[in-house]
Order: structure tokens, then C-alpha cells, then sequence
């Protein structure tokens, strides 16, 4: 499986679930000056995806 979470800047971001949580860390660490979210937040937020809607 894999998910998607929208963030509040309009940036979708994807991963499988092995990855996801570090997408997300990636993206607030280069764009929201390392702002974090907590791992069962960012789970909390997310939507299941497939594997093959995951972006690059
Ligand atoms: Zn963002």
C-alpha cells in the first residue's frame, strides 16, 4: 500500500508506507523551514493510495 497527504501549501506528496513518513519529513524540512508533524499525525491525515499512484 501507499499514501497520499495533501499538504496545507497545495504540495501532494506520496510514498509507500516504508517511506511515506520521510517523504513527508523531506518536504516540510526543504519547504516549511523543518517543521515537523508527528508520525501518527501525519498516518492520521493521510489517504491510501495505490503503489502505482505513487509520484516520484
Ligand atoms: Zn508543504
Amino acid at each position: 500500500m501507499a499514501k497520499l497527504l495533501t499538504c496545507p501549501c497545495g504540495t501532494p506528496i506520496t510514498g509507500r508506507d516504508d517511506e511515506f513518513v520521510a517523504r513527508v519529513d523531506a518536504h516540510l524540512q526543504a519547504e516549511h523551514a523543518g517543521r515537523t508533524y508527528p508520525a501518527d499525525m501525519i498516518w492520521a491525515m493521510a489517504s491510501d493510495i495505490d503503489d502505482t499512484d505513487v509520484l516520484d
